[in-house]
């Protein structure tokens, strides 16, 4: 896939630690000492990072004596090696066991290989079982908008419609409100399915390709809920011992994981709470205001809380009681996935922070309440909180806060009908709260950054010449064909604070390969450092080659289109999907990406593999603690790319990560008989110093217009 390892740049600060390179055989010992010396200091994040308001803040807190996800990873100091590289298994009570070298089995008799990838399932199951969680959530929601047993409106009837046709169910003279109920039943019964039965929403909404391929190859599942029972029981004490079996679990795990808990949650979010609408926004720590405005962070990726507050924020009823507080407006702000659902449908909420730096924004000062639901807020947001005026409120019994107000969702769904009398109690605390600011405690870095967002499938195919009937994106199909586009990549996952420096590598390679004619599409976390570093802007087709800016500026389009929130890879693979439909190719013929540059997350496990077992080569800068197998290693990095057409690539260097890209794009382009030009690989000034404009500094913010 490249030129073998001679690149023509590499990461000054990667090199910098001098870190031994990965070969197989190579000494336990060395590939612990590989992964410890690829860390950061606090200092080099305040000073390398993209996000520059991120760092102000990591600044701003050291000053406070305000401890963060910074200074905690630091304290870990050396983190354990054996578990950094996999090398320890602490399912049952005779461990913790350790092998290497020396002792090469465990007390029950695994070696190496076995316990990586027991660890690697046990992962994988996890972050299943959070996406699980969310789909539930949502199908919930879906089913009770359609029954009328929860105040949940429709919002976009044609997406039921269309969604009913794919999964081949009769519409004739059914309402929208019984398409729905049937919807949600067909997802929830294939999401929580014990015995074997045919798994619709794999076959209705996978690539036929795909789906014939998945089921010769033995990984259809039976459901995400079986899979995940099914994970943990294969990888008990003295169950499965057979590495094959082990990874024959983990791809039908990943089928179950990418088709039934993510691409059928982002259909049914879509139909319940609308399809994405283009708008322009502000976006990053800088859009908060500072000054006569009850500001709320909503923060996690359940909707049905969040979105109901959403709804009854600006009604005159709430904010009457605004003004009785003294404040003469109200704002929401979006954090983590619950904001990439908020900023992709146009509902002028911005963006603020992603997982991991939710708690600088909550060290602003500015909030009178965050309101969080479940799956990446982190505990230590709480100690932060605590430091100010800020409420914390959980919303979901699944994600409780040891000191928060719990005003939840009940276990039982006992209150779906009384969700806006609970967004009402929760709004109430918020404005009560807002007299205890403290101005003197609020610090705000005047940084933001401006994006236009908003893609929708439906957009990209209006866009680039498509026939949704047919799910095929001809324009973006002939672009590629004549090399005006050298590729799609796709940026989702989130984002670590281990083996990175905080928003850097995703920024880096993204930049590389919108210089090099790339469309990129972003989404999660990750993507939300797209938005952050000035990306997701038309004004950012200054960036790019000349290929993606005659494109970008004729469209008046962004080069970094932003389809939402994790869920909603779902999109990014329909665009290469339907785009590769209308080249008359499959996947893995294709010049196509995914990046999750620093995976942390259980669930990133799920989403990059995910991209691989829909053949699209996807590439990682942070390794995931699978290092001590060379076993595993060959698995998921050359074997699988026999059985699926594609494999994850791990390169804990940006800029070379970013030419491996091109080259495989392009090796795919010259086997298709596509033109192929010679890449650029822009400077570490061109890349890293150069700050877009769509990125303001300094500026006066009043409102976020
Ligand atoms: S399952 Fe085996 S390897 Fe894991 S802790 Fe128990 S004895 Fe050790």
């Amino acid at each position: 896939m490249s030129e073998g390892n001679v690149y023509r740049y590499e990461d000054e600060l990667t090199s910098s630690r001098q870190a031994p390179e990965y070969r197989p055989g190579m000494p336990l010992n060395e590939r612990m000492k590989l992964v410890h010396k690829l860390n950061y200091s606090k200092e080099e994040v305040i000073r390398h990072t993209a996000n520059k308001a991120v760092a102000e803040m990591v600044s701003h807190m050291d000053k406070a004596g305000i401890a963060n996800t910074f200074d905690r990873f630091l304290q870990q100091h050396p983190q354990c090696g054996f578990g950094l590289t996999g090398a320890c298994c602490a399912f049952c009570s005779y461990g913790p066991c350790r092998v290497n070298e020396k002792h090469p089995y465990s007390i029950c008799g695994k070696d190496v290989d076995l316990i990586v990838a027991g660890n690697a399932l046990r992962r994988l199951a996890s972050g299943m079982a959070a996406h699980g969680a969310h789909a539930r959530e949502v199908f919930i929601a879906l089913k009770a908008a359609g029954e009328g047993t929860a105040p949940i409106p429709i919002r976009s009837p044609e997406k039921a419609l269309a969604v009913a046709k794919v999964l081949g169910f009769d519409t004739e003279g059914k309402s929208v409100e019984q398409l729905c109920v049937e919807i949600a039943d067909r997802f929830i019964d294939d999401l929580q399915r014990s015995l074997p039965k045919r798994h619709d929403t794999i076959f209705s909404l996978a690539q036929k390709e795909r789906s014939s391929l998945w089921e010769k190859l033995g990984v259809i599942p039976i459901s995400p809920y079986h899979e995940c029972f099914e994970v943990n029981n294969l990888t008990s004490h003295g169950t499965d011992s057979d590495f094959e079996s082990h990874m024959q679990a983990f791809m039908r795990s990943v089928v179950a994981y990418a088709m039934t808990t993510v691409v059928s949650t982002s259909l049914a979010t879509d139909i319940v709470y609308g399809l994405p609408q283009r708008s322009k926004l502000n976006v990053n720590l800088g859009s908060i205001q500072k000054e006569g405005c009850i500001n709320m962070g909503i923060n996690g990726h359940a909707p049905m809380v969040a979105f109901a507050i959403c709804d009854i924020v600006g009604t005159p009823k709430i904010m009457e009681k605004v003004k009785a507080a003294g404040a003469e407006d109200i704002k929401l702000y979006g954090m983590c996935c619950t904001g990439g659902e908020f900023v992709e449908r146009d509902l002028g909420i911005p963006l603020v922070a992603m997982a991991s730096s939710a708690e600088m924004a909550v060290a602003t000062g500015a909030f009178e309440a965050i309101v969080v639901d479940q799956q990446d807020v982190l505990p230590g947001m709480m100690p932060v909180a605590r430091r100010f005026h800020t409420k914390v409120i959980t919303t979901s019994p699944s994600g409780r806060k040891e000191g928060a107000i719990v005003l939840e969702l009940d276990y039982y769904l006992k209150n779906l009908d009384k969700i806006y009398e609970l967004a009402e109690q929760i709004l109430d605390i918020a404005i009560d709260n807002y007299r205890n600011r403290d101005a003197q405690k609020v610090h705000i870095p005047d940084i933001r950054a401006k994006v236009e967002l908003g893609f929708s499938v439906e957009e990209v195919a209006r866009l680039f010449d498509g026939s949704m009937p047919e799910k095929k994106i001809h324009g973006l199909a002939s672009l590629l064909k004549d090399g005006k586009l050298r590729g799609i990549v796709n940026f989702g996952s989130c984002g670590n604070i281990r083996g990175a420096v905080f928003e850097r590598n995703q920024v880096i390679i993204a930049r590389q390969l919108i210089k090099n004619d790339v469309l990129v599409t972003a989404h999660g976390c990750s993507g939300m450092g797209l938005l952050f570093a000035g990306l997701a802007h038309p004004d950012a087709s200054k960036l790019c080659g000349s290929g993606l800016q005659e494109i970008v500026e004729n469209l008046d389009i962004p080069p970094v289109l932003h389809v939402g929130a994790c869920t909603d890879s779902t999109r990014a693979s329909q665009i290469m999907a339907y785009t590769a439909n209308a080249a008359g190719q499959a996947n893995p013929a294709m010049p196509f990406a995914m990046v999750a540059a620093d995976p942390a997350a259980e669930k990133t496990m799920g989403a990059r593999f995910a991209f691989v077992m829909n053949g699209i080569e996807t590439y990682s800068c942070v390794q995931d603690n699978t290092l001590a197998s060379d076993r595993f290693i060959d698995f998921v990095s050359n074997r699988i790319r026999g059985m699926v057409g594609a494999a994850l690539n791990w390169n804990p260097d940006p800029y070379r990560t970013a030419e491996d890209i091109l080259r495989m794009l392009d090796a795919k382009r010259s086997a298709l008989g596509w033109p192929v030009r010679d890449y650029l690989i822009g400077t570490r000034e061109e890349i890293e110093d150069q700050i877009p404009d769509t990125v303001e500094i300094g500026k006066s913010i009043c409102k976020n217009n």
